[in-house]
């Protein structure tokens, strides 16, 4: 039969079991996309949509409705589109693709009200119309826009917001979520409400926080938002902001501070737009603090061949007003002397978990040292009736390999869209557990990068990396294994997806090999993936 044929070619393509008798795992421990559309040609590449399929990032996981749900955004995949996805013709397939659109006129008295417009209300509120809420939802953010794919503004400095919405403004209004535009300033958790800078107030039975990250300005001369042309990067007004400043024809001097993901993002993207840029890092190389030096020097790599300048190890001093306008920034100085001449700066130093409007309240109590709110494995707040908190702002016991339920705040788009799936289901579901899931991020630096797991918990003392490290002739392809001891607590690739995705799984199942088996040469894309979930 066509599907036994076709599943086995997959299943053989994968390099799994060749009895794989799931099309859908397929998807799931499956190439990358681009390999998958070279297997299957031209007729199947429009339909699969690069952000519907596996590694625009995030895990596919099949619902009980048989839809292939957990990706980010998008819509869910029928399984009968994964087999045409394997076998059908384009027309077909977009013919049988289903756009997530629930039609809804809230009524009775339930009212979800999100705090944050961003990953985690989208994933809460998707999931609670689609899983049939009936109640109102208000989601209220600073911005005047629905959701954006905020993942997007540093790899590419989108500035048009047809681009990076997910969702049209239709499918809010046929959903019934009214998406209001105002600041929070304060939760009155007693009367069960939330009160705006407008002074508006918002009365919720359940509430969902996912207020996110705030980056700010360094508290520093010139640096500190005192002069013109020095950018942060976090909302579409900042991409707007900055394309503004460097222009379409390249050539600016542009320093970037900070050579974590959104340094080096965003200075691999003004790189390939032609400009001169250079990025600061207090590390000796960068992304050093999540990758390790031995991975960091791969990317710094990368972007050298793109001519970006890395000063690193270094510390800044101050900004220094441009000669020609003084209101604008003109150079940036560090502590060793060193004089970087700069149109622009953007700095991408970090961010804080934005619980501002949280801070006097006496009935909440936020964690000491960074101000994110405690939550527990549902991410109900601890001590408050109806009350979440998801995302950038919730720390939350991690049951991941090297976990052990010790409490973590990770900052990937993924983890605060599965709290907020997750945190829908306990609303939906009052009694239902959230699903364990493994925290995925993926970056574009000069080449893609996936990772999984988590080594902020108890931290790594080994980095075990298969493949070519070299990027000189462009062939760079590997996997790094974060070992703790003998077990591997997070996995980087690089041109590998299929190994990311099969270790989250692994992980997941508590199946991942040791580091002396991965020492030994064991391929981990040929060990079978238990159904057991074990975190
Ligand atoms: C440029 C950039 C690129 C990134 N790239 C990646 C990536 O490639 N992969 C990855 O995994 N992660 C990436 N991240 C991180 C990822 O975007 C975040 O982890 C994720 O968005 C967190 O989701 P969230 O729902 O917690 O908060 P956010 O998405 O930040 O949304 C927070 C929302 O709360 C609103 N808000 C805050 N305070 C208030 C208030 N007082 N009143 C009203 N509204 C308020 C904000 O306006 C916003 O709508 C990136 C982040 C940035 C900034």
């Amino acid at each position: 039969m066509a599907l036994e044929r076709e599943t086995t070619l997959a299943a053989h393509h994968a390099r799994g079991d060749p009895d794989l008798p799931d099309i859908v795992r397929f998807r799931r421990v499956g190439e990358s996309l681009d390999e998958v559309l070279d297997l299957l040609g031209e007729n199947c590449a429009e339909s699969v949509g690069a952000e519907g399929c596996g590694w625009g990032g995030g895990e596919d996981e099949e619902d009980g409705a048989g839809d292939i749900r957990e990706r980010v955004g998008g819509d869910p995949m029928g399984v009968v589109g994964v087999f045409v996805y394997i076998k059908g013709q384009e027309a077909d397939i977009k013919a049988g693709r289903r756009t997530l659109g629930p039609k809804c006129q809230s009524k009775g008295d339930e009212k979800v009200v999100i705090v944050g417009r961003g990953s985690g209300s989208l994933g809460a509120m998707e999931v609670l119309r689609s899983g049939g809420f009936t109640g109102a939802i208000t989601t209220i953010a600073t911005e005047d826009h629905r959701p954006i794919d905020r993942t997007k503004l540093s790899k590419g400095l989108l500035t048009d917001l047809s681009k990076l919405a997910f969702r049209s403004e239709d499918f809010y209004k046929e959903a019934d979520i009214t998406n209001v535009t105002d600041k929070v300033t304060a939760v009155d958790f007693s009367a069960k409400k939330v009160s705006t800078e407008s002074g508006k107030e918002y009365p919720y039975t359940k509430l969902i926080l996912a207020s996110g990250g705030v980056p700010s300005f360094l508290p520093i001369d010139g640096l500190k938002g005192d002069l013109g042309n020095v950018f942060l990067l976090r909302q579409l007004n900042d991409a707007q902001d900055i394309m503004k400043a460097a222009g379409s024809e390249g050539g600016k001097k542009i320093v970037v501070i900070g050579s974590s993901f959104i340094g080096m993002e965003v200075g691999n993207c003004l790189a390939s737009q032609k400009h001169h840029v250079s990025i600061i890092g207090m590390e000796s190389e960068p992304l050093e603090n999540v990758m390790g030096p031995k991975v960091g020097k791969i990317f710094r790599a990368l972007l050298e061949k793109s001519g970006v300048k890395f000063y690193l190890s270094a510390s800044v001093s101050h900004g220094s007003p441009s000669t020609a306008d003084k209101s604008k920034i003109g150079k940036v100085v560090l502590k060793d002397g060193t004089e970087l001449e700069a149109d622009l700066v953007i700095e991408g130093t970090g961010v804080k978990p934005a619980t501002q409007y949280l801070q006097s309240n006496d009935k909440i109590q936020l964690h000491e040292k960074d101000k994110s709110i405690i939550v527990d494995d549902s991410y109900a707040v601890k001590g408050l009736q109806d009350v979440f908190a998801i995302g950038d702002i919730a720390t939350y016991p991690y049951h991941g390999p090297g976990g052990n339920g010790a409490p973590v705040r990770i900052e990937h788009w993924d983890v605060a869209m599965n709290m907020g799936r997750s945190v829908a289901q306990s609303i939906l579901q009052p009694k239902s557990k959230g699903k364990p899931f493994i925290p995925v991020f993926w970056s574009a630096l000069g080449a893609q990068l996936r990772y999984c797991g988590n080594t902020s918990a108890g931290g790594y003392d080994d980095v075990v990396i298969k493949g070519e490290t070299d990027v000189s002739e462009g062939k760079q392809s590997f996997v790094a294994y974060y070992c703790k001891g003998e077990e591997v607590v997070a996995v980087a690739s690089m041109m590998k997806d299929p190994y990311m995705t099969q270790s989250a799984e692994l992980m997941r199942r508590g199946k991942m090999p040791k580091k002396s088996e991965l020492e030994k040469d064991v391929d981990i894309m040929e060990i079978g993936v238990p159904g057991e979930i074990k975190i």
